[in-house]
Parts: structure tokens; sequence; C-alpha cells
């Protein structure tokens, strides 16, 4: 059966204070009637040109709330949609809704149709449920799925895998689901992320809590055959809000280490993918100005690779403060409004900078290291950051070239950013010549 997912918004969800949820608190506009059936007539449009194809057979609605709230989507917009579904030969359709709105005069609106209500449950815990705020509890989802069922539609439940305040994940998750399993006709396993306008993304930026990763979760839910899984339906990556953007200045512990950084860097070993056509790893250095690329450093570097036959084959990937940036990511916060002050570093500040870049450079590499053939870089031989390279290279017990030539640096380095010369960069672009 072919299945079709369609976003439906329409003002606020009536309660919004779920601690993890973002799309919850999107005040959006509160379109008229017309404007909503316009909206809905767009939707069906799309379904008949895609029916010429394959015929699509269910709809799963996402409302950000609840569709059976009369504020959100009034009456005359549901049975609007309903009609549309059946003269379209819908036959199957999953709604969501929070447990206080679902009741029989609701419900009425579906008849026809083989109509699921999906209930975020998310934890059949009503301690938990507090501290999340979701704002209901069991006993209320419960009367919910029973008035459902009273009315001959299914309860489609979802629950959070890896949610904040839990003592032991999987214990939670098997009481959930035996319990969620009395009251629903299916149940979806949801990961937990961090949506950067809610609570939970200070929980995460605090370093007090992080999402589960693939295998995490993979290794939880694998005992649900019968459950619905999503991993990652909110591609996530840290993204900070405006007002979290400062900006990180000096060259001092506190910002080597800075929380913020340490999210990113989290990201990047354990749910970032490298470009798998990128298969060759090319570490360079940042640079004072941002966004890098903007820099005479960077801009050399690419206009001595770009011509290349192997060019799209490289892969540039940034060591800083911040730690391990692949280039895809120098435009994001905090990577575009960072200084480091190198005049600012101590003795002591610059023997931890190789420690924790050597890790966050090992634990990148250990993560990533199948998706290239070649691992190499450009730095300056007196550099920290080539400490730090030459430590992974001895931990993980591989070779990472520098392409820039001793004797050429042993000329330059007296030079004001010497790698950003010509003569420096001809190495560089011989040696990727080479490959
Ligand atoms: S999870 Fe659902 S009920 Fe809670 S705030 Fe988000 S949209 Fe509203």
């Amino acid at each position: 059966m072919k299945s079709k997912t369609i976003i439906l918004t329409s003002g606020k969800c009536a309660w919004g204070e779920c601690f993890g949820c973002g799309w919850g608190r999107i005040i959006g506009p509160k379109p008229s009637i017309r404007k909503l059936k316009e909206k809905i007539d767009n939707i069906f449009r799309d379904i008949e040109k895609e029916n010429v194809k394959e015929k699509i057979e269910e709809i799963k609605l996402f409302t950000s709330g609840s569709f059976l709230d009369d504020k959100q989507f009034p009456k005359v917009i549901r049975q609007y949609f309903v009609k549309k579904c059946i003269s379209n030969n819908i036959k199957k359709l999953i709604i969501e809704s929070r447990p206080e709105f679902i009741n029989d005069e609701n419900l009425s609106d579906f008849k026809g149709l083989d109509l699921s209500v999906a209930i975020g449950l998310e934890i059949a815990n009503n301690e938990i449920l507090k501290l999340y705020k979701k704002g209901f509890t069991v006993e209320d989802f419960i009367k919910a799925s029973e008035i459902i069922r009273k009315n001959g539609f299914k309860v489609r439940t979802y629950l959070m895998v890896g949610l904040p305040f839990v003592k032991d994940l999987k214990e939670e998750v098997k009481k959930s689901v035996e319990f969620a399993k009395k009251y629903s006709d299916t149940i979806v396993l949801i990961n937990t992320f961090p949506h950067s306008n809610a609570p939970i993304f200070d929980l995460f930026i605090s370093g007090k809590w992080k999402p589960l990763d693939e295998k995490q979760f993979n290794e939880i839910v694998k005992d649900y055959p019968e459950c619905e899984k999503e991993f990652n339906n909110f591609s996530f990556i840290p993204k900070f809000h405006k007002e979290k953007m400062i900006k990180i200045i000096g060259a001092g512990k506190e910002q080597l280490i800075h929380p913020y950084y340490e999210v990113w860097q989290d990201y990047f070993q354990r749910f970032y993918k490298p470009p798998k056509d990128k298969t060759i790893l090319l570490f360079i250095p940042c640079s004072y100005k941002k966004p890098y690329y903007l820099s005479k450093l960077h801009n050399a570097i690419k206009s001595s690779i770009k011509s290349l036959k192997n060019y799209e084959k490289i892969h540039l990937v940034v060591i800083s403060s911040p730690g391990v940036i692949p280039y895809e990511f120098v435009n994001y916060y905090p990577f575009n409004s960072y200084d480091w002050p190198e005049w600012e570093e101590t003795k002591e500040i610059k023997e931890l900078y190789i420690k924790v870049t050597t890790e966050r450079i090992l634990k990148f590499l250990k993560a990533h290291i199948e998706n290239y053939e070649k691992i190499i870089c450009y730095f300056k031989y007196d550099s920290e950051t080539y400490q730090a390279i030459k430590n992974v290279e001895s931990k993980l017990n591989i070779k990472i070239e520098n392409c820039l030539k001793k004797e050429t640096y042993e000329k330059i380095k007296n030079e004001k950013n010497p790698l950003s010369l010509k003569i420096a960069t001809n190495d560089l672009k011989e040696y990727l010549e080479k490959l």
C-alpha cells in the first residue's frame, strides 16, 4: 500500500510545553478557513498527480499539535479533509492528537475511513511524564485510547527512546512497550533528539544529556519487532538558536573545551556521515578570518587544488580549537564565529590543545576511517595541530603524510602566513596530482 506523509500546519499546539518538542512551540500563522481549504486542495491536487503512477491509499498527517483540536483545525476543516480523502479513494488515515481532544463528537467526523489516532505518550511513567511536562497522564492516555477503540478506530502510540530523566533506558522502554501493547494497534519507537527551540536543547548543550546514536538506539529497540522504529526523523544536527549564538573568543581552557564545541564534536563522531564520494581526507588548518573560505590561506589552498582531476574526491576537514570540522559545516555556528588569538596561548594551553586535539582527531578517524582511501594533511611542521596529528598516527598506526615538504617549510617558516605562499601550495598540488 502506497503511503503519503503530509504536513499541514495551522496555528500552534494547544499545549506547546513538552520538554523535548520544538514543533509544538512554533507559533505559526492561523490561516482562515478559506486558506486552510486551499492548502488541502493543493495537497489533494498533488495526490491526484501521484496517483497516475501508483495509487496512494494511506495518508499520514502531521500537524505539530492536534488535528482534533477545534482551535487548531475547526470541525469544518476536518470534515473537508475527510471528504477529500474519501473522494480520492484514500483508505487509511493517520492523524495526531493529544488525549484531551479525543471524544465521540470529534471522531464522528472520520466515518468511512480506516482511521488511526496517534498519541504521543512518550513513556508509560507518570513521574517522568511530569518531569517531561507532557501535560497528561498515563490514565488520560488509557481513557482516550478506549474512546478511539469504542468508535471503531485504531490507536497508534508514539514512545520516545532515550528520554532525559530516565535512569534505566532499556527497562523503561520495555515497561512502556508492554503497557502500550494493551491499548494500541500500532506502536512507534522514536529516538529522542534535541530540538533547538525546546528546553531539551539546553540540557544537551550543557553536556547533561546526549541523544542515542544509531547503534545505541538499535540495541534498545531490537527486542520489539512488533513496533515501528524511527531513528532519525529529524535529520539532526546541533542547530543553535540566535539567542544562544555568543562569539567564543580567547585562547584558554574554557574556550578550548567549550560545551558548544563538545556537542559538535560528539555529533561529528556519532551522527555525521562523510560524503561517500570523498575518499581523500585532507586535514587543513583554520584561519583567523571567518568563515574560513574568505581567508587568504583557504583561498590559496582551494585555488591550488580546484583544477586537479581528483578534486571532487578531496574532503577538506579543518582542525582548529573547536575541533575537527568537515568543510560542509564551516558556515554553521560556532565555526563561523570564534576567535582563538594565538598570541594569548601559554605553554600549558598549547599542551592541553595538543592533548584535546589528538583525542578529537582520533575519535573522528575511528568513526570514519572506512570512508577514506587516503588521509593526508597540510600543516606547519612546528604547529601544535601537526603534533596532534603525529600522535594520532602512532596511536592508530597509520600514516598521515604532510603535503608540505619539510625543505619548503624551512625556507618559508619565518614569512607571514607561509602556508598561503605559492611555493607551499605548489607542494600540496604536486602531492595530490600524484594520487
Ligand atoms: S509533543 Fe505534541 S503535545 Fe507536546 S508540545 Fe509538541 S506538538 Fe504539542
